[in-house]
């Protein structure tokens, strides 16, 4: 598989990496054993690490580079911005042209309700940012008491502090005591995985339902909004039954809380939409975006604010006490708009929605009938399947035996990024990819699937 002979030392590189580079959600006992793969270029779709091996990369890096690799003239606008103005901020009354035209741009893409845009380095900073203006919000409207955020149990809302409270993660609240005070979680709407007997249907109603009991057991007037993603991406790719999402307008229609839409992995395209709220017919008062904003190429995120709150903000006054060095820098804002205007150009939202996104799912849908696949499920170029022991009742591999862990790890081996989440394996691919390319990484997909199948029946484990 060896295409191409980089002028890249691995074993020295891995030597560094091990004595210097802390990794982010890494074991270092395992990581420091095995080696990490080094990769060193990328181009359209693919990768390639430093021994020479071609990788599809179906997961667009971490579900950002929605234009893809090599996209020079995204270096050429960074590259220009830096010699015009590299850094100020839009502290103390300033701002810069580069953040004021692209708050106007990303306002133009998002619901007619939604005009404003604050700007952080991150989605982590978004939802932090969120979770400091939804509290300003309430005590502007002189309701301080309504101060807890309900989110979902596997929800996933960044690493920091705030993002890891509302996020749901349990690993992640056994590090450090979180959640902190405020946050109330409540199941998630994952069909497979927590559905029983119920029907998808049913079982979407019974989720959202979640949601109201949560509200009449806290109080609506200590409640102050509902965080979650359109469809949860790092907890696996779990796409809520039909009728989960309008069962929970029907809630939200009743109470006066605020919506986040957790819009960092949908936004941008990735549903066919420019924003998952669009696809779900959501109406929120904070978008969180970041990965698609950049396509990954430069840092930055923001949080899209609803005029009923933004308006709330301007009529009442009071400094928000909240803000980056990195705010709006100019060098990303450049590259975002740039990153935006190509994605129209190229049409990618539509090519998702009309095209390439249909494309994928009908043939991401014929791996259920291999032996190991419990459940396909996708929209757009989001796509998961369910590795089971037996399709029959759902019947999982034992959790010790990582069966999700040995296909990522085949996968890979075999040119193609898929990622697993427990035995959940999740594709997340560039908006530019061609159908040539969905057809080679579902052939890889199906080998991924073939290989485990024999080495778990070598181990007597299948
Ligand atoms: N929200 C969602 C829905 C995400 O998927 C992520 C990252 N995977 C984040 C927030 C955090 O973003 P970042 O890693 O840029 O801080």
């Amino acid at each position: 598989m060896a295409e191409h002979n980089l002028a890249y030392n691995t074993e020295s590189l891995q030597q560094q990496d091990n004595q210097h580079y802390l990794h982010p959600f890494s074991d270092h006992k395992s990581l420091r054993e095995q080696g990490a793969r080094m990769i060193v270029k990328a181009d359209g779709v693919y990768i390639w690490d430093s021994d020479g091996n071609k990788i599809l990369d179906g997961m667009a890096g971490l579900w950002c580079t929605n234009i893809g690799y090599g996209q020079k003239s995204l270096a050429n606008v960074a590259f220009e911005q830096m010699n015009e103005l590299p850094y100020y901020n839009s502290f103390f009354q300033c701002a810069h042209p580069p953040a004021v035209e692209l708050a106007k741009e990303i306002a133009e893409l998002a619901p007619p309700h939604m005009n404003q845009v604050f700007f952080t380095g991150s989605g982590s900073e978004s939802n932090d940012t969120v979770l400091r203006m939804v509290r300003h919000y309430w005590n502007l409207k002189g309701k301080p008491e309504k101060f807890t955020i309900i989110g979902r149990h596997n929800g996933y809302h960044g690493s920091t502090v705030a993002g890891a409270s509302l996020g749901g993660m349990k690993p992640m609240h056994q590090q450090g005591g979180l959640p902190i005070p405020g946050i109330h979680h409540i199941p998630q709407p994952y069909w497979f995985g927590e559905g029983g007997d119920l029907s998808p249907e049913e079982f979407g109603i019974q989720a959202a339902q979640e949601l109201e009991k949560a509200i009449q057991d806290i109080g609506e007037d200590k409640v102050a909004a509902f965080i979650a993603e359109p469809i949860q991406g790092a907890g696996g790719v779990v796409i809520p039954p039909d009728t989960y999402w309008p069962e929970i307008k029907k809630i939200l229609a009743k109470h006066d809380i605020l919506l986040i839409v957790d819009e960092v992995i949908c936004g941008f395209g990735r549903t066919g939409e420019w924003f998952g709220s669009q696809y779900f017919g959501l109406e929120p008062d904070f978008m969180p975006i970041a990965k698609g904003l950049t396509s990954g190429y430069i840092p930055m995120g923001g949080v899209i604010v609803s005029d009923r709150v933004a308006g709330v903000f301007e009529q009442e006054g009071g400094e928000f006490y909240h803000g980056y060095t990195y705010s709006g820098h100019p060098v990303a804002a450049a590259v975002a708009r740039e990153n935006i205007r190509l994605i129209k150009e190229k049409g990618l939202v539509e090519y998702v929605k009309n095209d390439i996104g249909p494309y994928l799912q009908q043939a991401w849908k014929t791996l259920g009938d291999h032996p190991l696949v419990g459940e396909t499920r996708g929209l757009g170029l989001l796509a998961a399947l369910e590795v089971v022991q037996e399709k029959e009742g759902r019947v999982r591999f034992d959790s010790d035996l990582d069966v999700g862990g040995m296909c990522r790890n085949t996968s890979v081996s075999n040119g193609l990024v898929m990622r697993a989440v427990g035995d959940t394996l999740i594709i997340s691919p560039p908006m530019i990819i061609s159908r040539d390319e969905v057809d080679e990484l579902i052939t890889k997909a199906r080998k991924t699937l073939d290989l485990t199948m024999e080495s778990l029946k070598q181990q007597g484990l299948y």
